[in-house]
């Protein structure tokens, strides 16, 4: 599953895993795992990086993730998303697993920008929308009281640097699999299960197209 930030693209892959009786494979899942697993040898490697807040490298996700996707619960398929992120991590999975669909999730940046952008927060980690889900005060939280703040992360000036930095590596990622004949592009400015419903369709018809059903 691929999409910008804020895109659904994470829900979206658990509405597929849950439907389709398959595991819901998440790069994040499975570095928190190892994290907090101090049986893995990879535990102090993988807590390194990440409790310094640095990007663990490519080699070592590539790693893992081919390790998870060998597992049993593995067999019949699984459901992935936040991999690949570059299009060297692309190539790496094509040599490693079958990759029967990927899906795009379709947004414009001016809706990630306001998606991100009107997100409040509260030091309890209650977070708002000022669109979306609206505190009754834009500055209280309404949950426990206190002041609400924009993250960092949530400013524009951020949201549009991430946004470049996914576009740059994202255009070679969607090359190689709009070459291959694999991916497909689904509108994600609608509902949640409008866009899950895009999906399930598509993979329908693919398997209506396979099977001839009449
Ligand atoms: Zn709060």
């Amino acid at each position: 599953m691929l999409g910008p930030p804020v895109s659904g693209k994470g829900t979206q892959t658990d509405l597929i895993a849950q439907t389709f009786d398959v595991p819901h494979i998440s790069t994040g899942v499975i570095l928190h795992a190892i994290k907090i697993d101090l049986s893995n040898p990879l535990a102090p490697e993988v807590m390194g990086f990440m409790d310094q807040g640095k990007l663990v490298p490519s080699e070592l996700v590539n790693r893992l993730v081919a390790e998870r996707i060998k597992r049993a619960d593995c067999k019949f398929g699984y459901a992935m998303d936040g991999f690949p992120r570059t299009l060297e991590q692309a190539q790496f999975l094509d040599q490693n697993a079958d990759v029967d669909y990927v899906f795009l999730i379709k947004v414009t940046d001016a809706t990630i920008i306001e998606r991100m952008s009107g997100r409040r927060v509260c030091k309890n980690g209650h977070t708002w929308h000022l669109k979306y889900s609206p505190p009754k005060d834009p500055a209280v939280c309404d949950t426990c009281g206190e002041p609400l703040f924009q993250r960092d992360d949530d400013k524009e000036e951020t949201v549009k640097s991430r946004l470049a930095v996914y576009h740059g590596e994202m255009d070679g990622i969607i090359r190689f699999y709009s070459d291959k004949g694999a991916l497909i592009e689904i509108d994600g400015e609608q509902h949640i299960e409008d866009v899950f419903r895009q999906i399930v369709r598509r993979l329908v018809n693919d398997l209506r197209s396979k099977i001839g059903w009449k």
